[in-house]
């Protein structure tokens, strides 16, 4: 009889603890989610995506906004000081704000999503500058090692909730694995003395790669660098002489630079025309389809084939 008092004695204490371990549970849950400050809006899509529910995110870039060029405001900073996170895509993509992560790695976790991407699989710059081409969400299957970058982060840092970060990175990679696929289809619809993709800057060398389409770009790899008009003349021969049918103007760079070369054409008799706007650096508006990774790749991709074929 003792002994079953005994057990019973046992058990609601373990109840009682039960319910008091479950309660700060439920109060974190409600309290605080993790702050996640993130640079261009591809990877604040991926964070979004794996994170759900569980944190908040703070885009640094908007839409239309040139990540080589852009330099951290004081509110930035603050929004950099105030996360638990930092998700960035380095590859010196974001080239005036290297210092300002140093630092911020010191105090939290501040991670280049596109550290596990294997060295041998970067590519160089066209421009024979030095480094890597740092524009990797163009090849989907980069994009895809970043998602997980990102998956095993968020899954370190929190680990309470590693099942939920595992289960929507799978979902959300399964998406991107299609979009891969969709790509390729997609691209090699084109004919191929026609699978050429002419753009104001070199973001699409991974892209191309990955693709099988040629791709010229007027700028280097960052639009830091000038264009002179050696690059116009050269890109015009090159148009005039196969008969590209299209040149493309980017939603983050200026279209000064790709109007020059579609007049230089005509001027050779050859009717060069905009097959429309991509978006490289920076996705389109917010709640629009283009404003998340898989509608701008999307968009780049249909605009790309409508305007070549
Ligand atoms: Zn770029």
């Amino acid at each position: 009889m003792m002994k079953k008092i005994a057990i019973l004695w046992f058990v609601m204490v373990l109840a009682i603890a039960g319910c008091a371990s479950s309660e700060v549970g439920n109060e974190r849950e409600h309290g605080e989610k993790i702050q996640v400050t993130t640079t261009i809006g591809m990877i604040n899509d991926i964070v979004k995506n794996i994170g759900g529910d569980h944190l908040e995110t703070i885009g640094l870039m908007k839409s239309g906004v040139d990540p080589h060029l852009y330099k951290a405001s004081q509110g930035d900073i603050k929004k950099l000081d105030n996360a638990d996170m930092i998700f960035y895509n380095g590859l010196h993509l974001e080239g005036k704000m290297v210092d300002i992560f140093e630092k911020m790695a010191k105090d939290k976790p501040t991670v280049a999503v596109t550290k596990n991407i294997p060295e041998q699989e970067l590519l160089s710059p066209a421009d024979g500058s030095q480094g890597h081409d740092p524009h990797v969400w163009f090849n989907v299957k980069h994009w895809i090692s970043a998602a997980e970058t990102v998956e095993q982060e968020l899954s370190k840092f929190d680990p309470d909730h590693s099942e939920d970060y595992q289960q929507n990175a799978e979902e959300y990679i399964k998406k991107l694995r299609e979009l891969d696929e969709y790509v390729k289809k997609q691209i090699s619809t084109i004919p191929e003395p026609f699978r050429v993709l002419v753009t104001a800057h070199d973001a699409f060398g991974y892209f191309g790669e990955a693709y099988g389409i040629k791709v010229m770009g007027l700028q280097g790899i960052s639009t830091a660098s000038e264009y002179g008009s050696k690059d116009v003349t050269e890109l015009r021969d090159f148009l005039v002489g196969n008969k590209i049918k299209a040149v493309f103007v980017e939603s983050s760079v200026p279209k000064k630079a790709i109007e020059a070369v579609i007049e230089g054409a005509k001027e050779k008799g050859h009717d060069v025309k905009i097959g429309g706007e991509l978006f490289s650096d920076a996705m389109g508006e917010e709640g629009t389809e283009e404003g998340t990774y898989l509608g701008m790749v999307k968009h780049n991709v249909d605009t790309i084939v409508n305007a070549l074929k």
